[in-house]
């Protein structure tokens, strides 16, 4: 085994997944990018699912997801809502509709295939493999790790299903601890994000 063995297999992985992605939007008239930001949007949490955090997920330029939100949004796949406390902060909160598309078309029908031909202690092992991967790729360079809220270190549970964020000093339900934040400060009990 080797780095660059390493590189080649995450670089055809990433291809072959872009093709599918690519062809899967096609049938939807959406471009990858477009697909990407809509499934984003639909795991990211109320301090996430702005302007802001698809530019610093997906690490584009503002013009680009500017132009990537305005499509999504005239294609009713996504809707914009203020926020009640700051009136310059924009929510993006996807549709009936986008949540539609999104089921239909992720996870592709090759990531299906594989993971249902894999055993389950393969499952548990690829996944933490490739998030440990993700992680470190992440921290070299220097992009936040979008981690699962219940997994932050700012999280603390109250009681059956309520939770505190200690960072925002608000409160949280079960649903939101299972949405992505730009906030997340890995836990260091966890040891891993999400
Ligand atoms: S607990 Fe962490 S991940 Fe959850 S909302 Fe607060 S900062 Fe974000």
């Amino acid at each position: 085994m080797s780095a660059l063995l390493l590189h080649e297999y995450i670089e055809r992985i990433s291809h072959l997944l872009r093709t599918e992605t690519r062809q899967a939007g096609a049938d939807y008239d959406l471009q990858p990018i477009q697909l990407d930001a809509l499934h984003f949007l639909n795991q990211a949490n109320r301090y996430s699912n702005t302007p802001l955090g698809v530019t610093e997920y997906l690490g584009l330029t503002k013009g680009t997801v500017s132009q990537t939100l305005m499509a999504l949004e005239r294609k009713g796949l996504i809707q914009k809502s203020p926020d009640k406390k700051d009136g310059r902060i924009v929510h993006l909160n996807v549709t009936k509709v986008g949540r539609k598309l999104l089921r239909e078309t992720l996870p592709s029908k090759t990531v299906l295939r594989v993971w249902s031909e894999l055993a389950e202690a393969e499952q548990i092992q690829l996944t933490e493999g490739l998030q440990k991967t993700l992680k470190t790729m992440q921290r070299l360079n220097g992009m936040k790790p979008f981690g699962l809220c219940r997994t932050c270190r700012y999280n603390r549970k109250k009681s059956e299903g309520k939770f505190f964020c200690e960072l925002t000093q608000e409160n949280l339900s079960q649903a939101d601890t299972e949405l992505i934040c730009r906030e997340y400060q890995l836990s260091e009990e966890m040891g891993m994000g999400s």
